[in-house]
């Protein structure tokens, strides 16, 4: 009997040291009108025998199936309750807290109590977990026994941060991994438990190289399986790791196991796999952190490595290094610098020429974005359009290049210099950053530009977003009197699916099928189908990076509209130089033709409305074309 109350207060010991602190009094307060013995279990351990009973302190609602299906041994029903917890880090450490033989141990050293606290998910729902032990000995039967304490804590902990009761927000429903909100929260915990350690905390990306031709290819339901396929994988190769979905196909792994290139190399070949028809690659970028950080910064730098290595074939993952903190650097001034970039005018318009291959005169300009940085030198929308994009600033820019152009055009026409049409690139994001149909109205009226001046570039990939409300922002504004040009056509998958689609006034061929001109007998046949499609539909075909004359001799022939490329002229700021060009290159004809000057710059829209102005609806859309000022419109000196 003494010897019971001397266990029975060491029991109360450990628990005691629980119960006093501040934390518990915390968590009994919130728990008080909730049902307490439900998040508690506490199981009785013959460490000696391997056997195992649930005491009276109640039973965690989660394990209570598991427990009361039968266990034969502590180990089985260990084995079951770490089987059924999906453990998120440390998944080695909570299993040798629980061991059997190294509890033993432990004891025969006498630490006779211990704690730890880790996050697991439960039926796909994430638990923080708080675990304490006491081992006693029974002098009786010469057994040891472990009491062990297990409590979760997850309720208190969400309301503590200001969450919801469960974190099911946190997971992501596709591949019910957690999402980034769960990474921002939880990562950094891993981070700091790490750095206690000492170790280091590696951050690896991982991007599916050709995820998206594969997904416009064979559909998004294809692509989502290519995701799931790669969640599962990720989480079977790194199972004492974080493993999160972001986003498409990027996912961040937290890991501070040693041999993660080999486990790269793992999910490398899973993915290389997975496609018979399609080569598929998947690359990762790996920050290695060994102090605090900010771990948004830190998954940033990781997908830096990991697009750095893109297009790089058989390159399977690179290290955050110090030539890429100089490209973070410039990223971060381009961020900081767009304000003043525009308002000190380091960003500038080039205008690139396009010409009719009709009348081989000049029919228009495509308008590019410079950044001549006192910093950096010259920067090239290669540097800047992505991380503009990245971080929700492009509207910025492409606003900027509106109204520039519209005040270019302005000046020109002040002085009695003939105007030609100019297109615009739009970005994605700038139909979701705002109303840019609005806006870009209000500058033109405010110069008092004609709208057919005005053309808007988009590219096939801004169609794949959010298909529904793009074909809602392309009419609204043709309906407003703007023609809008599907640009890069032919570089995607799904090129021809967009036509079907979506009523664009012009499309202009990607530059790719200049490139293999002379090399490639196929392309010739497919430019000449394209034309021919386009024509069918009534659509104008304006070819890019065109180079040489038997390029543009062969573009006559097969019909196609307009060309722009170097054999015409490079972009160019605005000067003296391109207003001479101007002067020099366009259609004197065009002064007296006028019957004919529509079909030559615009041969779409006039072949349109020739089409569609029955219906009365088509005769609102292109309702602009009847209101054209022919003296903008055309090229003459
Ligand atoms: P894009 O709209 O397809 O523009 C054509 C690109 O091809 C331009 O590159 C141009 O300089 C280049 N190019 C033109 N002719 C030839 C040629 O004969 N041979 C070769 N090799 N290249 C030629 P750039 O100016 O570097 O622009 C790249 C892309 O950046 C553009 O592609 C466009 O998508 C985007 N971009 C440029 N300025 C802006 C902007 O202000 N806003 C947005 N949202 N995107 C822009
Ligand atoms: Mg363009
Ligand atoms: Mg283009």
């Amino acid at each position: 009997m003494r010897k019971q109350v001397v266990r029975a207060k060491k029991v109360q010991k450990v628990m005691l040291n629980w119960i006093e602190s501040q934390r518990f009094q915390d968590i009994v307060k919130f728990y008080s009108d909730k049902n307490l013995l439900d998040h508690l279990a506490m199981f009785k351990v013959n460490l000696t025998n391997n056997e195992a009973m649930v005491e009276h302190l109640g039973c965690m609602r989660n394990l209570k199936n598991i427990i009361s299906s039968g266990y034969n041994s502590y180990e089985e029903l260990l084995n079951k309750i770490l089987g059924r917890l999906d453990l998120l880090s440390e998944r080695d450490e909570v299993r040798l807290f629980f061991d059997r033989r190294i509890l033993m141990h432990r004891f025969t050293q006498g630490q006779y109590n211990d704690e730890i606290e880790f996050i697991c998910l439960i039926n796909t729902v994430f638990r923080w977990i708080h675990c304490d032990y006491l081992l006693v000995d029974d002098k009786e039967d010469g057994c040891t026994y472990a009491y062990i304490f297990v409590f979760d804590m997850s309720d208190y902990i969400k309301a503590q941060e200001g969450k919801e009761d469960t974190l099911k927000n946190e997971l992501d429903s596709l591949t019910s991994l957690p999402n980034r909100v769960f990474y921002s929260s939880v990562a950094p915990m891993i981070l700091g438990e790490n750095m206690k350690k000492g170790k280091t905390t590696k951050f690896i990306h991982f991007d599916v190289e050709n995820f998206k031709e594969y997904n416009e290819k064979y559909g998004a339901k294809q692509g989502d399986e290519l995701l799931k396929y790669l969640a599962e994988a990720l989480d079977e190769v790194f199972p004492e790791s974080l493993v999160a979905h972001f986003a498409q196909d990027h996912f961040i792994v937290v890991s501070s196991e040693y041999n993660i290139i080999d486990k790269i190399d793992i999910i490398y070949h899973c993915v290389a796999l997975y496609s018979d028809s399609e080569k598929l690659e998947v690359k990762a970028g790996i920050y290695e952190a060994k102090e605090d950080i900010d771990v948004i910064i830190a998954s940033d730098r990781a997908k830096i490595a990991c697009d750095s290595i893109k297009g790089r074939y058989r390159e399977k993952y690179r290290f955050f290094d110090n030539e890429l903190v100089e490209i973070v650097n410039k990223q971060k001034y381009i961020v900081d610098n767009i304000d003043s970039a525009i308002a000190n005018k380091h960003l500038v318009v080039f205008y690139q020429p396009v010409f009719s291959a009709k009348t081989g005169k000049l029919s228009g300009f495509e308008a590019l974005s410079r950044w001549v940085d006192p910093v950096y030198g010259n920067l090239s929308p290669a540097d800047y359009i992505g991380i503009l994009e990245e971080y929700r600033l492009i509207h910025k820019l492409d606003k900027f290049m509106v109204s520039a152009i519209c005040e270019n055009l302005a000046n020109l026409k002040e002085e009695g210099v003939k105007l030609v049409p100019i297109s615009v690139n739009l970005s994605r994001l700038d139909f979701e950053l705002g109303d840019m149909v609005s806006y870009i109205d209000k500058v033109v009226q405010k110069h008092k530009i004609d709208k057919n001046l005005i053309k808007m570039e988009i590219t096939e990939s801004v169609l794949m977003e959010n298909p529904d409300d793009l074909k809602f922002q392309i009419e609204k504004f043709q309906t407003r009197g703007y023609e809008v040009w599907m640009d890069d056509f032919g570089c995607g998958y799904s090129s021809f699916n967009v036509l079907k689609d979506f009523d664009f006034n012009m499309l202009k061929i990607d530059m790719l099928f200049m490139k293999d001109f002379d090399t490639n007998p196929k392309t010739k046949k497919i430019l000449k189908a394209i034309v021919n499609m386009a024509e069918t539909l009534g659509i104008g075909t304006l070819a890019e990076g065109v180079e040489t004359k038997e390029q543009f001799d062969f573009l006559k022939k097969i019909g196609c509209n307009h060309a722009q490329g170097y054999l015409f002229g490079k972009p160019a700021p605005f000067d003296e130089k391109l207003i001479e060009f101007v002067k020099e290159n366009i259609d004197n004809k065009e002064k007296t033709k006028k019957s004919k000057r529509l079909s030559n710059n615009h041969r779409t829209v006039g072949r349109k409305s020739i089409k569609k102005n029955k219906s009365s609806k088509n005769t609102k859309l292109l309702g602009n074309h009847n209101n054209i000022n022919p003296d903008e419109l055309c090229i003459n000196v």
